[in-house]
């Protein structure tokens, strides 16, 4: 398997303190996975997408998103938060 094995994922909780409980339909970065959310995308692939931060706290600043939901860290499992 290749892909998106650098950097750190599950960025996915970090900018939404306020999602607990929050359907997949109400998170920004589903939308962006379903294409309804305005992204750059720089790599997808079956499990992850790939995307420039949109407020970057360095040049070339990118988040990995899982394509399945997860609430947070702690509910993402291991075979996904780890590769
Ligand atoms: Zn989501």
């Amino acid at each position: 398997m290749s892909g998106c094995a650098s950097g750190s994922n599950v960025e996915h909780q970090r900018q939404r303190d306020s999602d607990q409980g929050s359907l997949p339909s109400d998170c920004v970065f589903c939308q962006i996975i379903r294409g309804e959310g305005p992204a750059l995308k720089l790599y997808e692939d079956d499990m992850c997408l790939c995307i420039l931060d949109v407020n970057p706290l360095s040049h070339g600043h990118s988040l990995i998103i899982p394509k399945a939901h997860f609430s947070s860290l702690n509910t993402t499992p291991p075979s996904v938060s780890n590769w």
